[in-house]
């Protein structure tokens, strides 16, 4: 397809502008520029092309997205149009306080029903992604030894199934990762972590139900353990999509969390944002949260500071419109419903596993939580057909891939995550288009070696893709 510079045709318009009806104002010359070259073309072509691109996208609203770890899920349009709504949407973050008291409720109320969700204290909202609120927390579990005395508490403990951004924030925030093993369930190795907590863990990063999709059975023990040597209990929040309503991390044991609005919360997930990674914190650390912070008075909200704070982590308040969508979210479904969505990404994950795990040898037969993770081993063995030759092929059937070689324990990962938004029709589609696919890599492997047929893009060269893009012209 051609770009949007290529279509250009000189002298095209858009929009014709009036002529201006104010005197000219004399720049300064050195703000001008000699030359600026943007695309010419009518308003027709303009919407044509961009129409065309996104017929090229895929999406939550075109069909079934399974991502693992991602929860792609269905969010009500509803909350986008509150969001929308000019009072939240057109106030500058700059208005004087008194002039925004609604937004600052927003703030205040989400902020409460978030720790209350997460069974923590004190929430920042700042955050404006999951690896930037492990980021923020991280930095708040280094202040929080650091004014006890113990700075020499620098190791940060990660599973190996940990999500990339756990060792990758840790090691920003300045501490050295440890990596902890992974027992015959899947779960933290009880043995392999005593092995390696001691008077310098600062903290374990744990997710639950972990990136296999399986409750982490023996936390409360993990957190003894941490706990015992003086470390702190972090909690990823990115899987809570799995637990809301039902456990808390906070009742787990964890100290602090990050919670990925734009998973859970109801902002579509993708297309680079704007996301949000609010942090909570059992009491203790609070102090150290990031400011401004939005407090409560009898007179109303204000902004506030503290002096103990790590500071300032985004700019402003993080990104607010993700906040009203969280709360309109969270009042809509009230606690029940909250966590028969919960229930209902869970039994839908459990559906589909069992219609597919009979022709995908299973990793686990343990019953999973939110999302399951196969190994297509036994089929690249069997007939060279790999998993990302499956995900591909799954392209052709109007289905988004399921996360592939992730988690990096298990070999040939296909990790999916239906969510609770999902039908039982779609399901039984999915699984149906999985069976046949099976069936063809016994049949007819090169048909699935060369797929997908029908995608605009087919096989790119992912790592040049992801090292070198070329985002512009
Ligand atoms: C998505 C995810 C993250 C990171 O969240 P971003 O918003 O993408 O930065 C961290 N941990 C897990 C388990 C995740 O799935």
């Amino acid at each position: 397809m051609q770009t949007v510079f290529e279509k250009s045709v000189k002298g095209k318009r858009g929009v014709t502008i009036a002529p201006a009806e104010v005197e000219k104002y004399d720049f300064n010359e050195k703000y001008l520029r000699d030359e600026l070259v943007l695309p010419e073309l009518a308003e027709v072509d303009v919407v044509r092309h961009y129409t065309a691109l996104s017929k090229r996208a895929f999406g939550v609203d075109d069909g079934f997205y399974p991502l693992g770890s991602c929860t792609m899920k269905y969010n009500p349009k509803l909350h986008e149009e509150i969001a929308a709504m000019k009072g939240f949407a057109d106030a500058h973050p700059l208005t004087r306080a008194d002039k925004v008291q609604g937004s600052l409720a927003v703030i205040d109320t989400l902020s409460a029903y978030l720790a209350g969700i997460t069974g923590m204290d004190a929430v920042t909202l700042q955050p404006c992604a999951g690896a930037h609120g492990e980021y923020t927390a991280l930095l708040l579990v280094a202040a929080y030894h650091k004014s006890r005395g113990q700075s020499g508490r620098n190791k940060i403990i990660v599973p190996d199934s940990a999500h990339g951004t756990n060792p990758a924030s840790a090691a920003m925030a300045g501490f050295e990762v440890v990596s902890v093993k992974s027992d015959a369930d899947k779960g933290v190795d009880i043995e392999d972590l005593k092995r390696v907590v001691g008077d310098d863990t600062a903290a374990l990063m744990l997710t639950n139900p972990t990136t296999l999709g399986l409750f982490e059975k023996n936390i409360i023990e993990i957190a003894e353990i941490v706990h015992n040597a003086g470390g702190l209990m972090y909690y990823d929040g990115a899987n809570l999509n799995a637990v809301m309503g039902v456990v808390r991390p906070g009742d787990m044991g964890f100290d602090l969390v990050h919670l990925n609005l734009h998973k859970t919360f109801s902002t579509p997930h993708g297309g680079g944002g704007p996301g949000s990674g609010p942090v909570g914190c059992k009491a203790p650390l609070a102090k150290f949260l990031p400011n401004p912070r939005v407090i409560r008075t009898d007179k109303g909200f204000r902004y506030g500071t503290g002096k103990n704070s790590v500071g300032k982590v985004s700019s402003f308040y993080g990104n607010f419109g993700v906040y009203v969508k969280a709360l309109a979210y969270i009042v809509t479904l009230g606690g029940v419903g909250l966590r028969a969505s919960a229930e209902t990404a869970v039994l839908n994950a459990n559906y589909l596993r069992e219609k597919i795990a009979c022709f995908y040898p299973a990793d686990n037969d343990r019953p999973c939580m939110h999302e399951f993770v196969l190994s297509m081993k036994k089929l690249k063995d069997e007939t060279g057909v790999s998993a990302i030759d499956v995900a591909k092929a799954m392209i052709d059937e109007g289905i988004h891939p399921p996360t592939m070689y992730f988690p990096l324990i298990v070999e040939e990962a296909l990790m999916f995550e239906p969510t609770e938004t999902e039908s039982k029709e779609t399901l039984d589609h999915v699984a149906d288009v999985l069976r046949g696919i099976i069936e063809r890599a016994y049949t007819d492997p090169e048909s699935l070696h060369s797929a997908p047929h029908n995608a605009a893009i087919r096989r790119p060269d992912e790592v040049k893709a992801a090292r070198n893009p070329v985002v512009r012209e």
